[in-house]
């Protein structure tokens, strides 16, 4: 059986971009092909600690491992959860696949450049995770990640440093799908990026200081109406899907679409041409309340409890499946 992986770091609370971008993707997956695949849910806790830590590090990996049956994953024998720091071989791959990447393509990433912009200094973590993030793949053969579009570069570089590694070395490594497959696969029309409410130009992040750029899954009805009726728009003055003219306006809509579970189409016909971003944002806030209310409740319902018991079965199968490859990676090298 192929894997499809996915995981978010639990650095602070997530907002509704790592909802919409990277968490109902997975369980979407995860429910439809229940039964060909299996499915490693994982937390990145070593990734985490690449940022710094908002709230107790514990609290927010349980959490961030509720979010996904809050959102509505159903566990089965095939769905593993995980955390990365109690899957050792992560670590150990990393160091290895360290020695096959290469300064200048680390140098190359997006998240490197915009996580160390104006920095006087960034740790080396922050440089390296994709090598790491290329470890969490390639140990479970991987063939489908669902993320949002500021990590696919990942994908393509884990891709390279996987095909130079079996170069070298041997067949060892299954290189995960294409960013097109991956899209195609997730039946999405392309990468998803929710954008930060008042500056739309850039992406909604969970560590972005200002509290009202996005949208997290704690929030209250009141904050969520808040927030969106304060976003940044333009002076344009009609609402036109237009990410590039009209990125705060696109993004509001896009948002009504994915939460409403509607196509991008249907809900851009129903506003095109209309005059009021008020009545957008009052209309947006109002589904995104409700949608989060639900959640919200949901995730009362599950205890600490529930996610200790399928990390005990989840660490040990996952393991299993990693210290396999890593003995055949160690074996390639020499190193057994
Ligand atoms: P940080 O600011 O700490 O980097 P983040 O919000 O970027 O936080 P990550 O933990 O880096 O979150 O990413 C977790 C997952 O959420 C990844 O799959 C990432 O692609 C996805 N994701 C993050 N932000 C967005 C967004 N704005 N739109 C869609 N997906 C997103
Ligand atoms: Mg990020």
């Amino acid at each position: 059986m192929k894997t499809i992986l996915t995981g978010i770091r639990s650095n602070s609370v997530l907002t509704l971009g790592n909802y919409l971008g990277a968490l109902l993707p997975m369980v979407r997956l995860a429910n439809k092909y229940s039964g060909e695949y299996q499915f490693n849910v994982f937390v990145p806790d070593l990734h985490s600690i690449i940022s710094e830590i908002d709230g107790n590090f514990k609290e927010n990996t349980l959490r961030t491992l509720k979010y996904y049956l809050a959102a509505g994953l159903l566990v089965n024998k095939n769905v593993h959860i995980y955390r990365q720091s109690y899957v050792p071989a992560h670590a150990e791959l990393c160091w290895i696949l360290n020695c096959t990447a290469t300064m200048g393509e680390m140098s190359r990433m997006t998240q490197y450049k915009e996580k160390s912009e104006g920095k006087a200094s960034c740790n080396v973590g922050i440089f390296d995770y994709p090598v790491l993030m290329a470890a969490d793949i390639l140990l479970y053969s991987a063939e489908f990640i669902p993320l949002g579009e500021d990590q696919f570069q990942h994908i393509e570089i884990t891709r390279d440093i996987a095909e130079r590694f079996n170069h070298k070395h041997g067949e060892v490594f299954v290189l995960p799908a294409k960013t097109a497959e991956q899209i195609k696969f997730m039946e999405i029309e392309k990468a998803i990026r929710i954008r930060d409410l008042i500056s739309p130009e850039k992406k909604m992040s969970k560590s972005t200081v200002a509290e009202n750029s996005k949208i997290m899954l704690d929030d209250t009805p009141e904050a969520v109406r808040k927030k969106i009726m304060s976003a940044t728009t333009d002076s344009v003055g009609v609402i036109h899907f237009d990410m590039v003219n009209q990125p705060g306006i696109s993004n509001l809509l896009q948002i009504e679409a994915l939460v409403s579970n509607r196509p991008l189409s249907e809900v851009t016909a129903e506003w095109d041409g209309k005059t009021s971003y008020g009545d957008l944002k009052k209309q947006v806030s109002e589904t995104v309340a409700k949608m989060l209310e639900e959640f919200q409740a949901r995730l009362k319902e599950i205890s600490d409890e529930d996610v200790i018991l399928l990390l005990e079965e989840g660490e040990k199968y996952a393991n299993e499946i990693a210290n396999a490859k890593l003995l055949e990676v160690q074996k390639a090298v020499g190193l057994r």
